[in-house]
């Protein structure tokens, strides 16, 4: 059984932590900037160092090649290097690590393989300052147009597009060196969780299945804004009071359903939001999560359900964005599961709650993930961890799969 090096991962992960170190455990490094650059120079610089060919295709994804001793397709693993403002250490990056250490191993160890072996970067998957999130990985997969995506705007810099900080970061290449079914033959992305299930259920392994569907309405509350004094309570439309009730209706029955489904209320607004008058319009958003799409279904039939009139204000509600569930495929998932088993790690199986570049490429290549324990469930936050010895076991499944998809794939 081949074993990454656990100094080395270390090393890297105390190296790449530093690029935008926050300074209180956690990274601001946003797609495109300095911090990025700098973690993307990393990369570059210990890919060649085990002699892999380091190129970028026009969305600025970087790919680090090691060549196969045959003519065959090469077979991919990476994440991406930018985080949320003030994320963690591993999201993403870990992924990056991962495909970097396999490398690493197989290389210095010289295990020979047949296919060219490649880790990959991608650019922006958070979306944290140019929108949409997984943005290069959608517009090689035909999700999103390049131009639309060259326009996105910084939030914190008005008039400064994706396309001028991609043009100014040096790494734009040629269009050729894109991802695809000509070149590539399966992608795997080693990730962490992000959620508490691996940990409390004592496993070692997420081995990854697919990516929920998920739903996200906007529900809105018409009601009637008057003095909060005056207002005797019977003569009230309180547009809040409507939208309380709403969401205490949702929860009684969503709870009903599977109880693997999630969802959550994370955005609310109400006007004119002042403490002297009764709110007139207030508006949140519902985001449902679920593999199976009959569940969503029936979630969507407890959305038709709502009354259109509540204490008096009028209701209505719109699709914001949906995604459909994506199943990961299975030859690469069994490979996954049964690296797991030959290097004697507790896994089980999981679906993805949150989208990853992989599910994009699933459209196009056979894809899977891996998944690793976040400890207390905690990412997107500068508590997110997971310590080194549970990202190596990580790595050596990686190791295993790549090996074991090198024999299976043609
Ligand atoms: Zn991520």
């Amino acid at each position: 059984m081949v074993h990454c090096s656990l100094e080395r991962m270390k090393d890297k992960i105390a190296t790449f932590s530093r690029f935008g170190d926050t300074g209180h455990g956690g990274i601001t490094r946003f797609s495109l900037s300095s911090e990025v650059l700098a973690a993307r120079a990393e990369f570059k610089k210990r890919m060649a160092a085990i002699g892999a060919t380091v190129v970028t295709d026009d969305m600025a994804n970087m790919y680090a090649t090691l060549p196969g001793t045959e003519p065959l397709k090469a077979i991919v693993s990476g994440s991406h290097l930018d985080s949320v403002r003030q994320g963690g250490n591993y999201d993403g990056v870990l992924g990056v690590m991962s495909a970097m250490e396999a490398l690493e191993t197989i290389a210095t160890e010289k295990i020979p393989h047949r296919h060219p072996l490649t880790a990959m970067v991608w650019t922006n998957e958070e979306g944290a300052r140019f929108e949409p999130a997984m943005m290069s990985s959608g517009v090689i997969c035909g999700k999103f147009t390049k131009e639309k995506m060259l326009a996105s705007v910084a939030k914190d810099q008005p008039g400064y597009t994706f396309g001028e900080a991609l043009a100014a970061s040096g790494y734009v290449g040629d269009e050729a060196n894109r991802l695809s079914p000509d070149k590539q033959c399966a992608l795997i992305e080693l990730h962490i969780e992000q959620g508490p299930v691996l940990e409390a259920e004592g496993y070692d392994i997420g081995v990854v299945d697919g990516v929920c569907g998920m739903i996200n309405y906007e529900f809105t509350f018409i009601g009637q804004a008057d003095h909060a004094g005056t207002t005797p309570m019977k003569y009230r439309k309180d547009a809040l009071y409507a939208a309380v009730k709403a969401i205490q209706y949702l929860h009684d029955e969503l709870d009903k359903l599977d109880p693997a489904l999630v969802y959550t209320t994370g955005k609310i607004s109400a006007h004119p939001n002042i403490h002297t008058i009764i709110p007139d319009e207030v508006k949140f958003t519902i985001d449902a999560r679920h593999y199976d799409p009959a569940v969503i279904e029936q979630v969507l039939a407890v959305i038709r359900k709502m009354p259109d009139e509540i204490v008096g204000c009028k209701v209505s509600y719109a699709e914001a964005w949906a995604r459909k569930s994506v199943a990961y495929d299975p030859l690469l998932v069994d490979t996954v599961e049964e690296s797991a088993v030959a290097c004697n790690y507790s896994h089980m199986r999981i679906h993805s709650g949150p989208g990853h570049d992989a599910q994009y490429v699933a459209d196009i290549l056979p894809t899977s993930m891996i998944f690793v324990p976040s400890v207390e469930g905690h990412s997107h936050c500068e508590l997110e961890y997971t310590p080194a010895e549970a990202c190596a076991k990580g790595v050596d499944v990686l190791i295993q799969t790549l090996l074991s998809l090198d024999r299976k794939l043609g």
